[in-house]
């Protein structure tokens, strides 16, 4: 395997990614059986968690997309959340998974959270690939988490820097002075 130059080092290989995907929806699909759902990915981060995850979902399931700002081009959350877009349907009464990239602070998914249960959902779950809970300020855990990983500033397999790096397959440790540059 190549290192990607602005990497330090891999942190979570391709292939450990794709059998702990495998696992969480085994793990979901048992827990949904005979439902039908509402898969939200929170943009962009999550997106190729959740084309990879879908297609281990052995129930109903309809996708739908939310997106809001975290750090813009800062590896720090300013707390501060924007909405970019919306969810296109209503899930009043309907059985909603919230699918993440990583929960940090917990400040995105605190008020993500709350914006959806003030829309009356039937049931609401969140799932991250990745935690980072020892940096979290805010009271909040994942339903279903694939890794539980340190405090380092990871990109990746969806997570970016400024917008790049989404495309590289593995979650690798970003050098420490491609963000100080
Ligand atoms: P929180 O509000 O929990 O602090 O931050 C959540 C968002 O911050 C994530 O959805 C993600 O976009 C971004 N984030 C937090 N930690 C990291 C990280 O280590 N790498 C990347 N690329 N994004 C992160």
């Amino acid at each position: 395997m190549i290192l990607h130059k602005d990497l330090e080092k891999v942190l979570i290989s391709r292939e450990e990614i794709a059998a702990k995907v495998a696992e969480l929806g085994q793990q979901i699909s048992a827990d949904y059986e005979g439902q039908e759902v509402v898969a939200i990915c929170v943009l962009k981060g999550a997106i190729i968690f959740t084309a990879d995850l879908l297609r281990h979902l052995t129930f109903d399931v309809t996708l739908d997309s939310i997106s809001v700002s975290s750090y813009g081009h800062s590896t720090h959350s300013s707390g501060v959340v924007r909405f970019l877009k919306d969810l296109d349907e209503s899930i009043e009464g309907r059985h909603v998974l919230l699918i993440e990239d990583i929960i940090d602070t917990g400040l995105t998914l605190k008020y993500l959270t709350e914006n959806l249960y003030s829309r009356k959902p039937k049931s609401l779950k969140i799932c991250t690939l990745l935690d980072k809970p020892s940096r979290r300020l805010v009271d909040i855990k994942p339903d279903y988490c694939g890794f539980t990983i340190p405090d380092s500033f990871v990109v990746g397999y969806g997570l970016d820097y400024g917008e790049l790096y989404r495309n590289l397959p593995d979650v690798g440790i970003l050098k420490p002075e491609v963000y100080r540059a």
